[in-house]
């Protein structure tokens, strides 16, 4: 078994690994920068190592990891989400230096990361997916050919994006050219190759993704899906477990395909194989996240499965610890991203030093945090610094719970989109289950919210005004 773990990574992820290893008696190592010298993952790790130089690069920088995971005398580096917890080189050099990285191998991770190659794969194994170009699109005349084809609106996508990043829409033939020059230059910029291609658009779809796990003995198993329509500017906002909408077979098929892929590219670990269901139902391969995901939580609540001790369980070589008939749905999970910004103002990133910080608990409720009150969150990162997940055995039991918790969790200090999440999670539509992708786009009203940014000091105003009034 595993040791002791390098977490390359921060926030709220550090801290979820961390819990993880503590419960399989696994040391903890965490990297930090000056800038984030007093966050809450490196009070709960055993070791810290500071970070030199610019707060962001050396998260990003895979000598600099893998040089401290050694002399710290790690076994094991666990990459958590973003940074480079996608990167074959990373994976690639914690293998040459003695390292167990946890998650597929660098062969795995480089297949993966072409959103081409895994699409052409799919399709190979019979899995439906996008119409769109078949590759890379080379040229303009290309790009139009294969627009016209599949129907306008199209969407370019860089085949190396990520987070949301790199996807454009197309509305028209006009824009093509240009459109297709700009994304292809930003790509560049942004991913290292300005390689992209041509998706049809489809409108109002909901984005599906299953989760799986596989051992390095040949075991396979998946953990069910994830409805993560609700987004902003194609990124994740609230995620569900299970999917409101997916009948039983086709629930199955999904899961089956999602499997298929993981053994054809003999992926070891967990993993996301996302898709996209469009109105009629019809589902369509999209890409595979070969990592642990932001909104795992919902489905470690629907199902009771660690993800994480799994992740870990498996980089020692054990085998999966249940059988895939062991697992069932139990329930309705919900998470919302806190994240700090300020939805009011196109959701801006917010900084600062939290002055007011109350967490919500009970029944159902989970958090997985980042911050305390006199944290001061620094403006380099993501802006997640917490995530609230609710469980209840119903959908509607799910939706009244998360009401009572977002109105229970208290930050001040740094604008947060909880106020966004009670407003949204408060309307009759989320209530029946009715969103899709766009959604949150379409419905500005969402954001006519009035908060009260604390309803503790409301009541403590209360009891003033009633102590002046009386004469105490
Ligand atoms: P998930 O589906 O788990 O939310 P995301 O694709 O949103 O996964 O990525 C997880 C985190 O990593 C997000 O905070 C996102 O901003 C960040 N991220 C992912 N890929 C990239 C990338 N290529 N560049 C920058 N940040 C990224
Ligand atoms: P990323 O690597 O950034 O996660 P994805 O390819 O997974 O990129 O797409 C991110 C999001 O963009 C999806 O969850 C979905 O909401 C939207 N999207 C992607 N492809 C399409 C499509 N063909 N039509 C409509 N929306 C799409
Ligand atoms: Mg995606």
């Amino acid at each position: 078994m595993i040791r002791k773990v390098l977490i390359a990574n921060r926030g709220e992820v550090a801290s979820r690994i961390i819990r993880a290893c503590k419960e399989l008696g696994i040391k903890t190592a965490v990297i930090y920068p000056e800038v984030d010298s007093t966050a809450l993952y490196i009070k709960k790790a055993d070791e810290a190592h500071l970070l030199e130089g610019d707060p962001v690069a050396s998260f990003l920088d895979p000598e600099v990891i893998v040089h401290i995971a050694v002399s710290c005398g790690a076994d094991a580096v666990h990459p958590g989400y973003g940074f480079i917890s996608e990167k074959a080189e990373f994976a690639e050099l914690c293998r040459k230096k003695g390292l167990i990285f946890v998650g597929p191998n660098p062969e795995t991770l480089r297949l993966l990361g072409d959103k081409q190659r895994s699409k052409a794969i799919a399709k190979k194994l019979g899995v439906p997916v996008i119409p769109g170009s078949e590759g890379p699109v080379q040229s303009a005349e290309e790009a139009e050919a294969v627009a016209a084809e599949v129907g306008y609106p199209v969407l370019i996508k860089a085949s190396y994006g990520g987070g949301g990043r790199g996807i454009r829409k197309v509305e028209s033939p006009e824009d093509l050219a240009s459109e297709l020059a700009s994304a292809s230059s930003q790509a560049e910029k942004f991913f290292g190759s300005g390689e992209v291609f041509i998706e049809k658009f489809i409108e109002r779809p909901h984005h599906v993704e299953v989760q799986i796990i596989t051992d390095s003995h040949g075991n396979i198993r998946h953990l069910f899906e994830r409805d993560c329509s609700l987004q902003r500017k194609n990124q994740k906002l609230v995620e569900i477990a299970p999917s409101l909408i997916l009948d039983e077979p086709t629930r199955q098929e999904m899961a089956e395909a999602a499997m298929g892929i993981a053994r054809y590219t003999g992926y070891v670990n967990a993993g996301t194989v996302e898709f996209l269901v469009d109105s009629s139902g019809k589902y369509y391969f999209m890409e595979v996240n070969p990592r642990l995901q932001v909104e795992h939580p919902v489905t470690e609540s629907i199902t009771g499965i660690d993800i994480v001790k799994e992740q870990l369980r498996i980089a020692s070589g054990e085998r999966i610890s249940f059988e895939q008939r062991d697992v069932s749905i139990y329930g309705n999970a919900i998470e919302f991203r806190v994240n700090a910004e300020d939805p009011k103002r196109n959701f801006a990133p917010s900084s600062g030093r939290i002055t007011a910080y109350y967490s919500p608990g009970g029944t159902g409720v989970r958090i997985d945090g980042a911050v305390y009150k006199d944290y001061i969150v620094p403006p380099h990162f993501d802006s997640l610094i917490a995530k609230l997940t609710v469980w209840a055995r119903t959908w509607k039991d799910a939706v009244m719970r998360a009401r009572r918790a977002l109105e229970e969790f208290v930050i001040k200090g740094v604008k947060t989109t909880i106020p966004f999440h009670l407003a949204l999670a408060s309307t009759e539509a989320f209530e029946r289950g009715e969103f899709y992708v766009g959604y949150i786009e379409e419905h500005p009203e969402l954001l006519d919210y009035h908060y009260d940014e604390d309803p503790y000091h409301r009541v403590i105003a209360i009891a003033a005004a009633i102590a002046a009034y009386e004469g105490f």
